[in-house]
């Protein structure tokens, strides 16, 4: 019988039972479908920088991640020779409209409530950070530099979490479904799923998006729900820039290699993956009056991913109340790349009896 049996591939799964395998623990991940292909995958991997003194325990969780992501790239890069791409590249918020200007306005207020560092930009030191930018400097309103953010390469980490998980031993299923958890009392029997039923002593859910119909059938009302976030992905024959530029909800991630990420929507379309061609119209227009030499790039791909959004913006994490055995993680929404190595601490941590070292009570499970 496996010590923990983990729902679903995704990076908040397969980090988490990379974390528990290395504790010495019998770990399966069950996955209905390709492991890491989900909201995983689909993301841009930008890691916006916390505050000083995090009081909220989400933003602790974001401190701590990300503190941990370059010691995690590290260490995957030394047990699976893969590089995920981390990279402390900076971030730039600007604004070119009076709506923007009010909206970064907001922002800024924010940070400073947080003290998360920045610096304000104006048209001739914006062209200094991206000297290939300078017909654009001007059009620019306001402007700030965060030089704490940083981005990774979301197929890349999850490359590198599917083999850290083989290296220690983790049992990866690929296209099992999970149907329902059967239960007795206090505890979780059974897993039923498409590949037949699985016993573990206990059981995570990091389901993503999809986490909510697990939990109902444990009689938790949650509110988890799909958020779909559109993006096109740019090949330029050289980069063109090298801060993330944000925009509003919108932004571009350049890579080191050319790519260039633009992204992207929030939209509730159910579990809808589609693209549609408003939204990539827009994104296409958005990105080109910002770098206009994306006008010349090859347009190598666009997709669309389902966010795990939560009805109060916070995640669902926790012992599942009226369980001994069952845990869950999920509903990170715009930030489970960068919050999943500071969430699979806690998560370890409680299921291995031990302080979860963040106060988990405002995303526990049942609160609705
Ligand atoms: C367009 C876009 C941009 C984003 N940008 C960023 C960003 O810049 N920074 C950031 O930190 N985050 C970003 N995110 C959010 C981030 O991607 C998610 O918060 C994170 O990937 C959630 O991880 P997860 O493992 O919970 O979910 P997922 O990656 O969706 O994984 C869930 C897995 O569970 C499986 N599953 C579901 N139901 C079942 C079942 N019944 N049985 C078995 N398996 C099941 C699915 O097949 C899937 O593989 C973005 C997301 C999108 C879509």
């Amino acid at each position: 019988m496996n010590d923990c049996l983990i729902i679903g591939g995704g990076v908040i799964g397969l980090s988490w039972a990379w974390k528990l395998a290395q504790r010495g623990l019998k770990v399966e991940v069950v996955d209905r479908s390709e492991m890491g292909r989900e909201a995983s995958w689909a993301g841009a991997g930008i890691f916006p920088p916390p505050g000083a003194a995090p009081q909220h325990p989400h933003e602790q969780l974001r401190a701590k991640a990300h503190k941990l992501h370059p010691q995690w790239a590290k260490t995957l890069h030394e047990i699976t020779g893969i590089d995920n791409g981390y990279l402390r590249c900076g971030g730039i918020y600007l604004a070119r409209t009076a709506g923007e200007i009010a909206s970064l306005a907001g922002v800024k207020q924010l940070f400073d409530e947080e003290k998360i560092e920045y610096q304000p930009l104006n048209p001739a030191t914006f062209a200094q950070l991206e000297p290939q930018l300078q017909s654009v400097a001007e059009t620019i309103r306001s402007a700030i530099h965060l030089p704490g953010e940083a981005q990774i390469r979301n197929p890349r980490h999850l490359k590198a979490l599917f083999n850290a998980c083989q290296h220690s031993g983790v049992k990866l299923s690929a296209g099992v479904q999970v149907h329902r958890i059967a239960t007795k009392g206090r505890k979780a029997t059974v897993v039923q799923t498409s590949a037949g039923d699985i016993e573990a002593a206990q059981i995570g859910i990091a389901a993503g998006a999809w986490t909510r119909d697990l939990l109902l059938g444990l009689k938790i009302e949650s509110g988890i729900m799909p958020v779909r976030g559109q993006m096109i992905l740019f090949r330029c024959a050289t980069p063109v820039f090298s801060h993330i530029l944000n925009e509003g909800p919108r932004y571009l991630t350049p890579r080191p290699d050319g790519l260039v990420l633009a992204g992207s929507t929030e939209e509730e379309a159910g579990f809808d993956k589609r693209n549609t061609p408003e939204a990539l119209d827009d994104l296409k227009s958005f990105a080109i009056s910002l770098v206009p030499a994306l006008a010349a790039a090859t347009v190598e791909k666009t997709w669309a991913g389902l966010r795990p959004g939560s009805f109060d913006g916070l995640p669902y994490m926790g012992r599942v109340s009226g369980y001994d055995n069952v845990f869950v993680s999920a509903g990170h929404y715009r930030s489970g790349l960068h919050l999943s190595p500071a969430v699979t601490e806690a998560m370890v941590a409680l299921m291995c009896g031990e302080q979860p070292g963040v106060d988990l009570s405002p995303f526990h499970a049942a609160r609705g």
